[in-house]
């Protein structure tokens, strides 16, 4: 099977054919539905759609799979909901198992090759309990040279948005913040146009998914959500990230999924963390629910100090060409071509290795939670 097979070029392809799959569902599920809303204005139709299916006799198990919270990040997770409807779907317990598949969360993003929402908000910081807490604050490491992540003017040339910037980011920042630039930025509630921007008050998409989520978990004793991402992690490898709501260890996760790659998040400089919030809120309101939620994590980038600048200057290249644009048509490509790398590559090994350790993390997943049937 061509290593491409799973892969969109666009956002109106990829739901196209994600919409197409209710029929497969339909097989197994006859009830089986597909529910899509608006985000943003109708004329611009960026829509996210979700395929729901209840347990047809008891409802024990539900199966939540998110993609695109990071807009461009929704092509890999297409894939991936593509490869599970294929290969997994069959397997499951139609009987006991409920299913909401999400293609899209940020839709807007998605279709715009953007990680973020039209707001510019970065939706994996915009999950706040109380915004009286955090809006206008900003992270000290950030605050520190604002001008670097706030853009004022156009981008000039390539030597000065690669190189010189690289440099610039190199005496400014240790290879730690770095690191946390990269895997887990802290973000900011202040600067609207700046990186890493998590908003002031709730955004629309992490509005829509959350109210219909707390209704989802609802009648299952089991909720398990798969949230699908790109870009994080060691490069090319698929890593596992269980949030803090977690109350099994890393040691014990690791055992429990028999795969290596398995993290859980330490978030104390996060806020609005979207997997956390609602990990915690599913076991505030529903203390008798088993509720587990993973993050999965396709890497694209190594860890070398060259590596972390790489992402950190990909990040505010292209939020500068958003807001300010550039004065020449080569930086703009430049700077495209480096956020596709980071998020979205197109090296066919890359989206072959997607599938194959997709597998592996839904098959590791799924049987650690009961939940497959048959192996694969
Ligand atoms: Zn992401």
């Amino acid at each position: 099977m061509p290593g491409n097979y799973y892969f969109s070029n666009t956002y109106e392809e990829s739901r196209a054919g994600f919409r197409e799959k209710l029929s497969e569902v339909k097989r197994y599920w006859p009830d089986a539905g597909l529910e899509t809303y608006y985000i943003g204005s109708r004329e611009d139709d960026n829509t996210t759609d979700i395929i729901a299916a209840d347990a047809i006799e008891e409802t024990k198990d539900l199966i939540i799979i998110t993609t695109g919270e990071h807009g461009v990040e929704g092509f890999t997770g297409s894939a991936v909901l593509q490869l599970f409807i294929e290969e997994y779907l069959p397997e499951i317990n139609h009987k006991t198992t409920g299913i909401r598949l999400v293609h899209a969360v940020n839709p807007w993003g998605m279709r715009n090759f953007r990680r973020v929402t039209e707001s510019n908000i970065d939706l994996n910081r915009n999950y706040i309990k109380n915004w009286g807490e955090v809006t206008g604050s900003v992270d000290q490491t950030y605050a520190r040279e604002k001008e670097l992540f706030v853009p004022a003017e156009p981008l000039e040339n390539v030597r000065s948005c690669k190189e010189e910037l690289h440099s610039r980011l190199n005496e400014a920042f240790t290879t730690e913040e770095l690191a946390d630039f990269k895997d887990t930025p802290s973000g900011q509630h202040e600067y609207r146009t700046g990186v890493f921007y998590g908003g002031k008050d709730w955004d629309e998409p992490a509005q829509e998914l959350k109210s219909r989520y707390l209704n989802w978990v609802r009648e299952y004793d089991h909720p398990l959500h798969m949230d699908i991402h790109s870009g994080g992690g060691p490069k090319d490898e698929l890593t596992l990230i269980f949030t803090e709501a977690e109350s099994r260890s890393e040691d014990r996760l690791q055992e429990d999924l028999s795969y290596s790659h398995v993290m859980k998040s330490a978030s104390e400089d996060i806020y609005g963390d979207s997997n956390l919030y609602m990990q915690e809120r599913v076991q505030e309101d529903f203390p008798g629910k088993k509720t587990v939620v993973c993050l999965f994590e396709f890497g694209t980038i190594g860890e070398s100090v060259n590596d972390l600048i790489f992402c950190t200057r990909t990040m505010i290249n292209e939020n500068r060409l958003y807001f300010q644009g550039a004065r020449k048509k080569e930086v703009r490509e430049e700077v495209n071509m480096d956020f596709a790398r980071l998020f979205y590559p197109s090296r066919e090994e890359w989206r072959k290795q997607v599938i194959d350790k997709g597998r592996e993390g839904l098959e590791a997943v799924l049987r650690s939670e009961n939940i497959q049937v048959e192996s694969g």
